[in-house]
């Protein structure tokens, strides 16, 4: 059968092709043989509160028109309630609220003015069987130039100033699917961000052409074993592979501003406030990181240890003092086996 030999190409969704060009290490599994499936999950962190209840108030219709604005933030709480999430008690819950209030009427014009139809596709998955790539469109737009694609965005990932590579990356794969699966190449692509508001992402064509000739390569490579590990502060800070992920922690001290610190746990004092200070044996000196939220770490004591997402303070010269960290609600803990 024609179709046997692409059943062994993994297929690529925008976050795996992102994770393959950024560090192919990073990625340890990619699917095979049919259509991959989106995994439809109940998630109870604010941003994907925030995501469903944007998606529903533009599913049912209520951003047509000024009457539905109150409603999105009406819809956030009741999803909270389905999930069982008190958004007063949660990190950023009264805050994301208030972004969906105040912002109601301006995502509403811009729906408007972008799409100029009376419609909207949510959550819309398409596939790519040549080229075995998918994704799913939190928006869709039809309009008389061509689709429009709109992505929703309620964390800090699109609140810097300009479009990070990796949203780009994801808009461009997006594109490529409209225009295979639709016949017609988006006319306009952008983000949504709760916190900024709407940004647009070009789409040279020829940038296009190229990144899909660049993931067919990586690819091929990931497959054929070659999986080099390219730590950098942005791609690492997140990464799942990051506790065990050795290149990483060889090169994250070299950083100008590390995130990280690691060595033998000699001293761990929890205060009333729950907070642990925590007293690392690192390879080049003590290292005390305060603020630690992780609860029973006496219990590693004389285990080697892992912290990430830390910040060193600064010293009189503004540089990084390796030897005491600050831990915030980001950062983690891990005990991991013996050095
Ligand atoms: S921690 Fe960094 S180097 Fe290691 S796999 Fe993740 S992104 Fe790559």
């Amino acid at each position: 059968m024609a179709g046997d030999a692409t059943q062994d190409v993994p297929w690529l969704s925008p976050a795996a092709a992102n994770r393959l060009l950024t560090c192919p290490y990073s990625v340890t599994y990619l699917p095979t043989g049919g259509r991959p499936v989106l995994k439809q999950t109940a998630g109870r962190d604010v941003g994907t509160l925030a995501h469903v209840a944007l998606q529903r108030w533009i599913e049912t219709g209520s951003w047509r028109s000024a009457v539905g604005d109150g409603e999105l933030a009406r819809l956030f709480s009741s999803v909270a309630e389905e999930r069982g999430v008190d958004v007063a008690k949660v990190a950023d819950g009264r805050m994301t609220a208030a972004r969906l209030r105040r912002r109601a009427s301006e995502l509403r014009e811009v729906l408007c003015e972008l799409g100029g139809e009376p419609s909207a596709e949510c959550e819309v998955t398409l596939y790519d069987d040549d080229r075995r790539l998918w994704g799913t469109v939190d928006v869709l737009l039809p309009s008389r130039r061509g689709p429009v694609v709109l992505d929703l965005k309620s964390g800090g990932d699109a609140a810097a100033t300009a479009v990070p590579d990796s949203i780009a990356v994801q808009l461009w794969m997006y594109a490529a699917l409209i225009e295979r699966c639709r016949g017609a190449r988006p006319r306009w692509l952008g983000v949504y961000s709760l916190r900024r508001g709407l940004k647009q992402v070009a789409l040279p064509s020829d940038r296009l052409t190229t990144l899909l000739h660049s993931l067919n390569e990586v690819r091929a490579g990931w497959l054929s074993g070659d999986r080099t590990a390219i730590p950098t502060r942005e791609h690492c800070r997140y990464c799942r592979r990051r506790p065990d992920c050795q290149p990483h922690w060889n090169a994250v001290s070299q950083w100008s501003d590390p995130d990280g610190v690691e060595g033998r746990l000699v001293e761990a004092t929890t205060a009333q406030n729950g907070r642990t200070a925590a007293l690392p044996a690192t390879p080049t000196g003590s290292a005390w990181v305060s603020d630690v939220s992780t609860r029973g770490m006496g219990g590693w004591i004389g285990r080697w240890v892992r912290l990430v997402r830390v910040n060193p303070r600064r010293d009189q010269d503004g540089e990084p003092d390796l030897s005491r960290w600050r831990a915030n609600e980001q950062s983690a803990v891990y005990a991991v086996e013996d050095r």
